[in-house]
């Protein structure tokens, strides 16, 4: 496009279907256009509405005048060996946030962002230390997927799609629904909704909301500790909703639903991974219908309280909870070479950067 439109108008890229009528409505066309621009957006992925070839010319050239179809742009990549490739997306409406993208034995995964920052300051996670700064928009969500779908390594095949990256979901609910609207559209992106994963840091009352959705992603709770001595420090969510709380959320969830979650353990050394931990661990997860994943800690940069656990009494910690009928995994960090990991997604470039003084994120999420 020659000139940026004015910010002003409105910016029908993660409008839903609701939101595109009434935009239509107002622009004085028919309902089904808000239809077939829906198609256009999501499903076709042609951002420019002059190319939206079975919508009148006129109408095409009013949405012009007093519209805008703005997702981000990919300002930055980084790829491992392994393949993973972090990407940086400067949004539209300002501010940075990263997406990541996995593909192990030839399934694509792919990290998404919910918020810039999170508020939630867990002390163990880089997103937690940036603090917040706003929440994303439906389209900023989407969005995410639209550019990675653009990138070479996600292919032509299903791929899976977990909120994982910066944010808490849970903090930013009807943004994250909304989105999920469109991923799972079939006019949409056409995802399964058993390809989305959302993870929370364990909001009780949103995970009860989440559970009385007519349709919603799977769930996976961020446990890290087995007493809320331990989780206090590392969660100060904990204060609000202790273990207790979640669990109970967690049984409403599945009771609700009729579906089962993840548990997500993040190991550091010496603080949550003793054979104590390890056999209350083993308690939690068998009284749910759960699986656990065991997250190897990624070191945050300029953090020196937490170790990750060696990889030794990793695979020792997996193989006694097996031994003890838990469902677990160990979800090795892939792409750390390129800070990619799910759960850090790093805003870290520093002042040499040529675009750091673009936006705000480089000011927040640069390293102390
Ligand atoms: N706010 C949500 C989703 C984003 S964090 C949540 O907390 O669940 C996604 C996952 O990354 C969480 O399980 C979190 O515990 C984990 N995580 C955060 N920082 C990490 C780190 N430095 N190394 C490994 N996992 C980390
Ligand atoms: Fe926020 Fe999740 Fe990081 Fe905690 S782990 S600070 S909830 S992004």
């Amino acid at each position: 496009m020659p000139s940026r439109p004015p910010r002003s108008r409105t910016n029908l890229y993660g409008l839903g279907r609701p939101g595109l009528r009434r935009f239509f409505e107002e622009a004085g066309a028919a309902p089904y256009h808000a239809d077939q621009a829906f198609r256009w957006l999501y499903r076709l992925d042609r951002l420019d509405p002059s190319a939206w070839t079975d919508l009148p010319l006129a109408l095409r050239s009013r949405i012009l005048d007093g519209a805008r179809v703005e997702e981000g742009s990919i300002d930055d990549r980084a790829e491992a060996a392994d393949g993973t490739v972090k990407c940086r997306i400067a949004l539209a409406e300002g501010d940075a946030v990263e997406t990541v993208l996995l593909v192990q034995s030839g399934r694509a995964t792919l990290c998404l962002s919910t918020q810039v920052g999170c508020a939630l300051g867990c002390r163990f996670c880089l997103t937690g230390r940036m603090g917040f700064l706003r929440n994303l928009g439906p389209g900023e969500i989407v969005g995410q997927v639209a550019l990675a779908k653009r990138e070479r390594a996600l292919g032509d095949g299903p791929f899976n799609v977990v909120l994982m990256g910066m944010g808490e979901p849970l903090r930013n609910y009807d943004a994250v629904i909304e989105a999920f609207r469109l991923l799972t559209d079939p006019e949409g992106f056409g995802l399964s909704h058993r390809r989305i994963t959302l993870s929370t840091a364990g909001l009780a009352p949103e995970i009860e909301r989440l559970a009385r959705e007519p349709r919603r992603p799977r769930l996976a709770v961020s446990l890290n500790a087995t007493t809320d001595g331990i989780r206090d420090r590392l969660m100060p969510i904990n204060r609000r909703f202790p273990i207790a709380r979640l669990r109970e959320a967690c049984r409403v969830f599945a009771r609700e639903t009729g579906d089962g979650f993840t548990f997500e353990y993040v190991l550091l050394a010496g603080v949550n991974d003793s054979d104590a931990d390890i056999a209350r661990l083993a308690r939690i997860a068998r009284a749910h219908p759960a699986k656990l994943n065991l997250i190897p800690f990624n070191p945050v940069p300029g953090q020196l309280d937490f170790r990750p656990t060696a990889r030794e009494r990793t695979i020792e910690i997996r193989d006694r909870l097996a031994a003890m009928d838990v469902r677990v995994a160990i979800r090795w960090s892939r792409g750390t070479e390129a800070r990619a990991a799910c759960g850090q997604l790093a805003v870290e470039r520093g002042p040499s950067s040529p675009r750091a003084g673009r936006g705000s994120a480089p000011a927040h999420g640069r390293r102390p």
